[in-house]
């Protein structure tokens, strides 16, 4: 079986392209330049024979998977900007989100009718209302939505993130809802995704927003605990499993990836006490600063 894969140079695709090799599938890698392409394959040599590649160049212009998705069985879409320090909410964060979702959408529907089953990473961020905080107590699941609104995302760029997340997810719902294609959907809701780097991915300078946050705890830079601003987690090994399960699994929906509640202050601690020799550089005060920390929780039983 072939699947196109998005996003494999990220953090969470590169494991998830794993998954589907180490499994006997064949994959279409679609990278964003010839180069990412390269480093994609260097990345997966040793699974060389089941890898192809394709350079989509925009993922929002019209009819940008038109080549991609044809001969292929099933699709696991997982590019989207995640990344501080954009310039413009619409064009560097909204729009590839949204738009990307629905051309890979459309792309299959008109060009690739044998596709049965397509799987789409959203985020919790598609889930929470950032409005009502930590909400101690509140156990949220894939049934719940964040109420966000392309405006708001408009006016406060610190939420562009979480809106560009939910709108896409919410664009492929009700594409499925008018279109009626031929396959159905999953969408998988990860928490914040933490754990190794799959090897030979990357650099320490490029290691993706999420796994930077567990670095900065690591790299000397901060001497205290900085505040756990989204206290829920999943490793990264069982979010690329969860991708190629869902794409096995059938019935269309969405499902929660969470496996716990955490505090940056008890990584601190876990790395202290690793014997890795890492007392030098992670912050040694406010470690037990949230240990009372109350806050939501996230119902993963599903998944
Ligand atoms: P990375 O930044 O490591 O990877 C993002 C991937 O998307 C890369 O392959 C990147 O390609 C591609 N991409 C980003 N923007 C564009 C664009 N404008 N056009 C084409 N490709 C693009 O992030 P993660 O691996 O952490 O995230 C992967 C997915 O998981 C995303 O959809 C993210 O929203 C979601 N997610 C992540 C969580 C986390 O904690 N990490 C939590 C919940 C959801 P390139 O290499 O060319 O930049």
């Amino acid at each position: 079986r072939l699947i196109l894969i998005t996003g494999g140079s990220g953090y969470i695709g590169a494991h998830t392209v794993d998954s589907f090799l180490r499994h006997g599938y064949r994959v279409r890698l679609a990278g964003r330049s010839e180069s990412s392409c390269q480093q994609m394959l260097a990345t997966h040599s040793e699974h060389r024979k089941l890898i192809d590649t394709t350079v989509v160049p925009d993922i929002t212009a019209l009819g940008a998977f038109d080549s991609a998705v044809q001969g292929v069985d099933g699709v696991v879409h997982l590019a989207s900007p995640f990344f501080h320090g954009f310039k413009d909410v619409e064009k560097d964060i909204l729009l590839p989100a949204i738009n990307g979702t629905t051309e890979i959408l459309e792309s299959i529907k008109k060009h690739a009718p044998q596709v049965r089953r397509t799987v789409i990473t959203s985020s919790i961020a598609a889930i929470l209302d950032l409005s009502k905080g930590i909400r101690p107590g509140h156990i949220y699941n894939e049934s719940q939505w964040n109420p966000i609104t392309h405006e708001s995302a408009i006016q406060n760029p610190a939420v562009a993130y979480a809106a560009s997340k939910k709108l896409a997810e919410e664009a492929a719902w009700n594409f499925i809802e008018t279109e009626k294609p031929n396959f159905s959907l999953a969408t998988l809701q990860p928490m914040m995704v933490y754990g190794p780097p799959f090897p030979g991915s990357t650099s320490i300078s490029n290691l993706g927003t999420s796994a930077n946050d567990i670095y900065v705890l690591m790299n000397g830079s901060l001497t205290q605990a900085p505040t756990t601003r989204l206290p829920v987690y999943v490793d990264v090994r069982d979010v690329a499993e969860a991708h190629r399960l869902a794409y096995e699994t059938e019935g269309a929906g969405r499902f929660a990836l969470c496996a716990g509640n955490f505090t940056k202050g008890q990584v601190c601690r876990l790395l202290r006490e690793s014997g890795l020799g890492l007392e030098n550089r992670v912050p040694s005060e406010g470690l037990d600063a949230e240990n009372d920390l109350q806050s939501y929780s996230v119902d993963s039983s599903k998944a």
